[in-house]
């Protein structure tokens, strides 16, 4: 029977295959008795340092993919090898039991992932998961259990899992992953992040989706609409594999195209397309899909799974190195947005009942000085190595525009008095992300040079939806009348002041929204760079006169569905895509 699971899709793109169950809880671990404790012993210390040799090669691999930071995870884990507890209890018990090593591994194990269910502070949760992934890589060597690693996915499958820790993720065989489902995770876990970058499509937060499939069984996932399909009939398998193929093709059709000039109307508009990143490693698809900037570099990621807080200087090198490579294109600079659901494990913050309206982004830099003035001098000493721009994440007013401005003057004078190059004409721009924010976006948009409007929070704060809260991802809603009115006010201060105004939330990067959005009036779209390919098909078949119809009749819209209705019948009728790729030559399309 078809089982159909909506959960958050996080990585756009249809996979289909098999199931790759990636579960290691269910290792049979052994329990005898031994007389050789120093043989047992050595047992111990060889399995510790085959799984020493595991990591440093991780760590090699990850810093070549991701960036030195994220690598350090697993120096992290190379230290836990050594924990000094750990030793003492195995050589203890061993003494003292007399039983093999790998029951008592396995018991310290079990009593930590107990303790771990009991713990409320996020970091020390992920501390203790750090030490379960460690004592199951000893445990498996000891067992000569193949552990089921993703670095070799034969055939190419589905993976599906609860969650994947960051050493799985980072070693994913990129080739054959057709998909990856969890039964976890929001759209900022480590798991979406990986997979958007590596352009695995993916869906996260399932939450039944490992009780539900069985190795082997025929996987649909549609990372763009957030569906996993469990056993699929075979009419739901000829659709979505001709929807793969479709997508594919054009997929392939676009890249090819060597003169995309921009993104252009039939009646000549254009509407500059431009990619999201959050590592450096995402600025060589940004680049292959021909973006025309990156839009919304979310810096924070740079200061996620880090052991210390990455200096002014490492800052400065992320920040120039996108500039250089991007020269003369801009690069949105996002200030940290740390807090909400991105947490760095370094800065130890107390844990907050509602993180999501708590001490986030603008507000935790505000009150950390020393951590926002050292990013806003290396973003300003980047911004002579190309075309840089500054965003503020999460303002919600004016008095917060304003402080924050203060304190990038300060900055800049500093840099002044001490003779340190900077751009002194760097555009500063505003998120509008916050319900207040929109409401005085007049206000805001006198005192700054551009706007982008987060619709991932904007959402999330309006609808008061918890955007990485699985159980409520059905009432997260883009399509809402609120969401188009406050898009369509924003829009129309930005205008009034005479300034730009773009839109990066994930609502950019779907081809449905496209039409609306460029009929209320945006400047220009940021999205994943998996998304710019099927946005600018839509674009070029799109009439800008067309487009202020549909959008005043979506403006008319009470409901939801309604919208929706009017969105989805306008999307069928164009068949944007088809009718673009007919217009390119069999050469290009091939
Ligand atoms: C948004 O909120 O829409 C946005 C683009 O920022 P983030 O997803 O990083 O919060
Ligand atoms: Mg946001």
């Amino acid at each position: 029977m078809e089982i159909v699971l909506r959960g958050i899709g996080v990585s756009p793109g249809i996979g289909i295959g098999p199931v790759f169950l990636f579960d290691i809880d269910s290792i049979e671990v052994p329990h005898y008795p031994i007389t050789e404790v120093t043989a047992e012993l050595h047992r111990f210390h060889a399995a510790v340092e085959t799984v020493r040799k595991d990591l440093k090669r991780l760590h090699k691999q990850t810093a070549h993919v991701l960036g030195e930071g994220h690598a350090d995870i697993f120096t992290a884990h190379l230290m836990l090898l050594d924990d000094v507890a750990m030793h003492e209890e195995i050589e203890t018990r061993l003494n003292k039991e007399r039983l093999n090593v790998e029951f008592l591994l396995n018991d310290l194990i079990l009593r930590y992932a107990k303790v771990m269910k009991t713990i409320e502070d996020p970091r020390f949760r992920e501390r203790t998961n750090d030490f379960l992934d460690v004592g199951n890589r000893i445990l498996v060597k000891l067992l000569n259990f193949e552990r089921p690693s993703l670095e070799h996915i034969v055939p190419p499958s589905v993976v599906v899992a609860h969650d994947l820790s960051p050493s799985d993720t980072a070693n994913i065989d990129v080739h054959n992953a057709l998909g990856i489902a969890t039964d976890v995770g929001g759209p900022t876990s480590h798991t979406a992040i990986l997979a958007r970058a590596l352009e695995i499509p993916a869906v996260v937060g399932l939450r039944y989706i490992g009780a539900h499939v069985k190795s082997g069984d025929i996987l649909i996932i549609d990372g763009a609409k957030g569906y996993a399909i469990i056993r699929p009939e075979p009419a739901t398998l000829a659709e979505y594999a001709a929807e793969k193929e479709r997508t594919d093709q054009r997929r392939s059709a676009l890249l090819q195209i060597e003169d995309i000039r921009g993104s252009i109307t039939l009646d000549g508009h254009e509407v500059p397309l431009l990619a999201n990143i959050e590592l450096p490693v995402e600025i060589t698809s940004c680049l292959r899909v021909k973006a025309r900037g990156v839009g919304l570099y979310r810096t924070e990621y740079l200061f996620l799974n880090q052991n210390a807080l990455p200096t002014e200087e490492e800052q400065f090198q992320a920040y120039a190195q996108a500039a250089v490579a991007l020269k003369p294109l801009p690069v949105t600079l996002r200030t940290l947005d740390l807090g909400g659901d991105k947490f760095a494990s370094s800065l130890q913050l107390s844990p907050e009942l509602n993180p999501q309206l708590g001490w986030r982004a603008i507000r935790f830099c505000l009150e950390r000085p020393d951590i926002f003035k050292a990013q806003l001098r290396a973003i300003l000493r980047a911004s002579v190595h190309g075309n840089i721009q500054i965003l503020f994440p999460l303002v919600s007013g004016i008095e917060e525009l304003r402080r924050i401005k203060q304190v990038l003057e300060e900055v800049r004078e500093d840099l002044t008095y001490r003779n340190v190059p900077f751009r002194k004409d760097i555009r500063v721009g505003s998120m509008i992300e916050v319900p207040s924010a929109v409401v005085v976006a007049d206000m805001l948009a006198r005192e700054c040079d551009f706007f982008s409007i987060g619709t991932n929070d904007l959402i999330q704060y309006s609808l008061a939806v918890d955007r990485v809260n699985e159980k409520i991802a059905h009432l997260y809603e883009p399509a809402h009348p609120a969401i188009v009115r406050m898009v369509r006010d924003t829009i129309r201060a930005a205008k009034a002041a005479g300034i730009s105004c773009s839109l990066c939330g994930e609502m950019a990067g779907d081809p449905l929204f496209t039409e609306l959005l460029i009929g209320l009036g945006i400047d220009s779209l940021s999205m994943s760079s998996v998304a710019i390919p099927a946005v600018h098909a839509e674009i070029a078949n799109t009439n800008l006169t067309a487009a202020k119809r549909l959008a005043n009749r979506v403006l008319g819209a009470t409901t939801i569905a309604e919208v929706r209705q009017i969105l989805e019948e306008r999307f069928k009728k164009k068949g944007a895509m088809e009718r673009y790729l007919s217009r390119i030559s069999p050469q290009q399309a091939n």
